[in-house]
């Protein structure tokens, strides 16, 4: 299955209006409109629509190649083309403005009409399903990464408590009093945890950090392996391997650093402070490697400089 991006939603959103036909951005696109940017790739396309425009919906979509692919309905139906999915879900509105759509094990589930709200797409203005809802519709199974993705997101953006299944043993670790760091890459689709404290930090100016920061130096500290989990976006995550043994992990849709690690010192990780979400405890305590450091960037501070590494080796 191919990528649904912005502009395809947009696209699609419009056509379907140009229809007669107002529908719901669900799903993890809903979970982006409300975030306001694409925090992770998506396969798919989650709508909310009236059930009383199924046959209009298929009429707009079939000269753009879109078929019928699943008939579930009165729950949803699926749409497909060449790698491009499109999953509708069926309501019935209320005179309160409430969705109801029936549930496949009987019974039904009823989108209240606080839940219809807007988000953006590309800074446009789309109607999605609330915070609130989305959280809610991902209770009652076993959680997937993308699930835990979103639903983490929505929690912390939208200040919800997260529900006790996406609870890790992080969060376990933070109410025990240990420490625990939440991280992730430019587009958001590979995010981790560090449930544990950061060994010492410092600014790396060897040239190889230069060429993976693209800036003149990065700012590593080695966390113990154990201590670090991947929340989303494993399939996200390429190893390059710098030197031999020595792998530096990065995110194959955005580029970002995630971690390195090398496979003489398999309990530990190295992770950049700037992909953290909060400020680490800890700040750099040094310059390493200065020897090749960029001719262009002066050190200003008064931190201990060594021409090479650490002379413990730690950095
Ligand atoms: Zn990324
Ligand atoms: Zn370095």
């Amino acid at each position: 299955m191919s990528r649904v991006t912005a502009e395809r939603v947009l696209e699609l959103l419009a056509v379907l209006r140009s229809g007669g036909v107002e529908a719901t951005l669900d799903g993890g696109w809903g979970v982006d409109a409300l975030l306001g940017h694409e925090t992770r790739p998506h396969e798919d396309l989650d709508l909310v629509v009236a059930l009383t425009d199924v046959s209009r919906i298929q009429e707009v979509l079939r000269p753009l190649g879109f078929v019928l692919h699943e008939d579930q309905l009165p729950v949803r139906f699926v749409l497909r083309r060449a790698g491009e999915q499109l999953d509708f879900h069926t309501v019935t509105f209320d005179s309160e403005g409430g969705g109801v759509q029936p549930q496949p094990g009987g019974g039904s589930f009823r989108y209240p009409p606080e839940g219809f709200v807007l988000g953006r797409v590309r800074g446009e203005s789309v109607p999605c399903i609330s915070a609130a809802v989305q959280v809610l519709c991902h209770l009652g199974y076993e959680p997937t990464g993308k699930d835990t993705h979103d639903v983490l997101w929505l929690c912390r953006v939208f200040d919800l408590p997260i529900p006790k299944a996406y609870l890790s043993d992080g969060d376990a670790s933070a109410r025990e009093g240990r420490p625990m760091l939440d991280g992730g890459c430019l587009c958001g689709g590979v995010r981790f945890r560090i449930s544990g404290k950061l060994g010492p930090a410092g600014y790396c100016h060897c040239k190889q950090c230069q060429r993976a920061s693209g800036s003149a130096f990065a700012a590593n500290a080695p966390v113990r392996s154990r201590y670090f989990r991947l929340l989303s976006g494993e399939d996200l995550v390429s190893e390059y391997e710098s030197s031999p043994g020595k792998f530096r992990a990065f995110c194959r849709c955005c580029g970002s650093p995630i971690y390195s690690r090398r496979e003489s010192e398999r309990a530990l990780r190295r992770i950049r402070l700037g992909t953290l979400d909060a400020a680490p405890a800890r700040r750099p305590l040094a310059h390493v490697w200065v020897g090749s450091s960029a001719p262009w960037h002066a050190i200003t501070d008064s931190l201990p400089q060594y021409a090479a590494g650490l002379p413990d080796g730690a950095t």
